[in-house]
């Protein structure tokens, strides 16, 4: 079954005005349970657009989005949100991870957000640091560890309340290329560990080519 199926969406930026921007056209896509599927697209052809509409932030002019079997599409922006906030997981380019916090708590704050207790979302915290071997940073703020080790703090952010669906904007492009290689292996295994399914747009063939599938976005013309 699909854990996210995009059906026939198309999106125009500044439909009906003078300089109308077709963006996606009759698109369809979709993501399996524990399929990990690379997004790979040139600048401007609608990675962003792509992913702002699967994360339920935005809304495409026609087509459906489901997620996990439910049609997102029309619902209320209070329905959007719990659904993003249960079944969705996030991580971009940079980790915005909040800096007044150490990594566990950046880990923690998000589970209690959802009603974890916090004996529980520590102790999942904990776990989730020891999968990508960062125990001995738990107590670290981000300012104090490496580019390498912000971004696998956010992948367990990410995945501190155990969503469905991963998605992932370049999580390894503000990386040197061998800490991105390093980094992208510990993405891979937290990913396979917990079966999740994952939407990772990437410029780097190298990484898109380690993933179940790729996905290749065009540059449309007006
Ligand atoms: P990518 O992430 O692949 O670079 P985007 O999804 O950000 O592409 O944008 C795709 C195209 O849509 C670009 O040409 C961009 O300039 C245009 N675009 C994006 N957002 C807007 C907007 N709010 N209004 C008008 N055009 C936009
Ligand atoms: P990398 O080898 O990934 O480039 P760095 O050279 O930036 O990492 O840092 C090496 C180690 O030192 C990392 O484990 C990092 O957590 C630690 N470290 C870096 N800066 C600080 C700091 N200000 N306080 C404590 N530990 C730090």
């Amino acid at each position: 079954s699909d854990v996210l199926l995009l059906e026939a969406i198309s999106k125009t930026y500044g439909k009906g005005g003078p300089a109308p921007v077709p963006v996606l056209s009759d698109l369809s896509l979709r993501v399996g349970r524990g399929e990990v599927v690379a997004l790979v697209a040139p600048s401007g052809a609608g990675k962003s657009t792509l992913l702002h509409i699967a994360g339920l932030l935005d809304t495409p002019d026609t087509g459906r989005v489901l997620l996990d079997g439910q049609d997102m599409t029309g619902q209320s922006d209070k329905a959007r949100t719990e659904a993003r906030r249960e079944a969705l997981g996030f991580v971009y380019q940079f980790h915005h991870l909040l800096p007044e916090f150490s990594a566990i708590e950046n880990i923690v704050l998000p589970q209690l957000a959802n009603g974890v207790a916090g004996n529980a979302a520590h102790a999942r915290a904990r776990d989730l640091l020891e999968r990508v071997g960062l125990s001995h940073r738990a107590e670290h703020r981000p300012a104090q560890l490496s580019g390498g080790e912000q971004q696998r703090v956010a992948f367990c952010r990410a995945l501190a309340n155990g969503p469905k669906l991963l998605l992932a904007d370049e999580p390894t492009g503000n990386l040197d290329p061998a800490t991105s290689d390093r980094v992208f292996d510990v993405l891979m295994g937290l990913v396979r560990d917990t079966g999740l399914a994952a939407l990772i747009a990437t410029h780097n063939p190298e990484l898109a080519a380690r993933m179940d599938r790729v996905i290749q976005l065009d540059v449309r013309q007006g």
